[in-house]
């Protein structure tokens, strides 16, 4: 055990407090004693560089936690004051949807359905770094004055009737749309024309915004699940209220605001660390990673209107694969209704009550968990019951769809956004077998899109999704309303 590991306080049956001294409130740390062995000092140490930063006020490291840019990805970061792009990150509102149809799991149950399928996502959803609607001949063409809607007014009525989406979609998201923090459009869409303002950069925006409904490389990925509401009468009966549905086949989708949003977030960074070294300015610990603004300087108020476009992108590229997987499906199996369940980010900042007053909550791999009756959800669709939090595994052990408890308040209302990595891509490629992760997937039934599946992005590339389950429900931060189980993903 190290030093960051003797050093814990353990205060439950999977939760903790790491002190970081300087009169600060010490760091909450959610994860059984497996969980909290996965962390690595560089972990802890990054948890503690966040917690010391100007302006913070708290910080909460998760199950899924691991070493990140500035930040670990994994955790939670609050501050009344300040902003803070690093533990937002380069992907902008990367998130996660689900779409539920009323599809039986009978009717995937021959591979030879499922490849159909699969096929008929391929013609609409390209997915792949740098890939947009010219890779494939079914999508939606966006121009530049569509893609400069979209990013200025999000999921907008107008913007989901020109690309086919349903308008009742927009109220089953986090946020449908951004605006800057002046509450205004016109400052997003000032600041966008002043972007674009060179042939080149308008060029270079247009071409990022040919990019809407797709999936880009990596981790992102999109999977056919078949959900299994809980046993329990209570949680079963939440997620009928949102619209689950029982033995029947939903859509899991993860991805973030593409190249248009890594762009704004690159360019941002640049800005921002020039106009610390320009002014003499220390990096928190040293690490230009963990630039800030206050939020209501200059250089805050322009990075805030930039994560809201990059934010609006993300929300509409999702309503959009959501809309085209829907059309892939009743392809294959026509007449079939879905329904947008939900859509949750999990890279964002947003200013939320905690400690009763208003703070940038930055949740950098990590997801909002509000309770049923949170101020935030007052006149929501889901005031009664809690937001659905999407929890990604991976492909061979399901994810999970669960609902906040009132002891979400310990973690500033967020848990985990999947099981985190245990391996870089570097040991998961050096130490994992193809053959074996192959086989292992088609044991459990899931088949891809791939040829052959990407050693990095193996489920045993993951922490073991059980015990991070166990994590978030001993220390009462959220339960199991259904669990999800896999017959196919796509990936890159
Ligand atoms: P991110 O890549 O955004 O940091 O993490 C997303 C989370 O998704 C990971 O922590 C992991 O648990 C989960 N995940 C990654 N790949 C897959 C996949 O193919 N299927 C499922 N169900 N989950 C995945
Ligand atoms: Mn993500
Ligand atoms: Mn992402």
């Amino acid at each position: 055990m190290d030093t960051m590991h003797e050093m814990l306080e353990i205060t439950g049956p999977a939760t903790a407090t790491l002190p970081v001294g300087d009169g600060c409130s010490p760091i909450t740390v959610i994860g059984t004693d497996p969980i909290r062995q996965s962390f690595g000092s560089q972990t802890f140490q990054q948890a503690i560089n966040s917690r010391l930063a100007p302006g913070v006020s708290q910080v909460v490291l998760n199950p899924d936690a691991h070493v990140g840019y500035g930040a670990p990805v994994g955790c939670v970061m609050v501050s009344p004051t300040h902003v803070y792009p690093g533990p937002v990150g380069v992907d902008i509102k990367c998130s996660m949807s689900l779409l539920q149809t009323d599809l039986p799991e009978s009717e995937i149950a021959d591979w030879k359905m499922r490849r159909r399928v699969i096929q008929a996502i391929a013609k609409r959803v390209p997915t792949g770094a740098g890939r947009g609607q010219r890779h494939v001949p079914k999508s939606r063409s966006v121009d530049g004055p569509l893609g400069f809607q979209v990013a200025t007014e999000g999921a907008s009525k107008s913007v989901l009737k020109k690309l086919g989406i349903p308008k009742s979609w927009a109220s089953r998201c986090e946020d449908a749309s951004h605006t800057a923090p002046d509450g205004s459009v016109d400052t997003l869409a000032a600041r966008l024309e002043w972007m674009g303002r060179e042939r080149d950069k308008r060029d270079r925006l247009e071409s990022k915004f040919r990019q809407l409904g797709s999936y880009g490389g990596g981790n992102h990925f999109g999977e056919a699940e078949v959900v299994s509401l809980s046993e329990k009468q209570y949680f079963r009966s939440i997620g009928e209220q949102w619209g689950l549905r029982d033995g029947c086949v939903a859509f899991l989708s993860h991805c973030g605001s593409r190249g248009f949003g890594h762009d704004l977030a690159m360019s941002q960074f640049r800005a921002m660390k020039a106009h610390f070294q320009s002014n003499g300015l220390a990096f928190p610990a040293g690490d230009p990673q963990l630039c800030y603004a206050e939020a209501d300087s200059p250089e805050g108020q322009r990075y805030l209107c930039d994560m809201a476009m990059g934010a609006n992108f993300a929300t509409v590229n999702h309503m959009l694969i959501n809309q085209l997987v829907l059309e892939s499906f009743r392809e294959v199996f026509p007449g079939i209704r879905g329904e947008l369940v939900y859509f949750i980010s999990h890279n964002i900042a947003r200013q939320e009550p905690v400690d009763g007053r208003l703070q940038w909550v930055h949740r950098k791999g990590a997801t909002r968990a509000l309770p049923k009756g949170h101020e935030q959800l007052v006149g929501t669709e889901f005031e009664a019951t809690g937001h659905p939090i999407l929890l990604p595994g991976n492909p061979r052990d399901g994810s999970s769809i669960m609902v906040a408890q009132r002891g979400a308040a310990a973690s500033a209302f967020s848990v985990n956004h999947g099981a985190g990595r245990q391996l870089s891509r570097t040991k998961a490629k050096k130490n994992l077998n193809q053959t074996v992760i192959d086989q292992n997937l088609l044991d459990h039934d899931v088949i891809s899109n791939c040829r052959v599946y990407p050693r990095d992005e193996a489920p045993d590339a993951y922490k073991d999704f059980a015990e991070v389950l166990k994590s978030v429900t001993k220390a009462g931060l959220a339960d199991e309303v259904a669990r999800l189980k896999a017959k196919f993903v796509l990936k890159d």
